[in-house]
């Protein structure tokens, strides 16, 4: 019988949850209170975060580009 995987949130005593209860960022097991990176302050969720934010960044730079030759066009 498998031992009962416990919520690896420092001081958490509850089980993590089976499939849902792992990050698929830091490959951690947490309960249902923890599960979210926000929640159990994932280590990498700040490398997300960044990644995100540079992506978001080039997307916007992208269309400013494209909307200012359409307004180039358009003139
Ligand atoms: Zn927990
Ligand atoms: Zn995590």
């Amino acid at each position: 019988m498998p031992a009962k995987r416990r919520c690896q949130f420092t001081g958490c005593t509850s089980a993590a949850l089976r499939m849902i209860g792992e990050c698929p960022n830091c490959s951690l097991n947490f309960c249902a209170s923890h599960r979210l990176p926000e929640d159990h302050i994932c280590p990498k969720l700040s490398d997300c975060r960044q990644q995100a934010f540079e992506r978001n960044k080039a997307r916007l730079e992208s269309e400013r580009t494209v909307a200012n030759k359409m307004g180039t066009a358009q003139s």
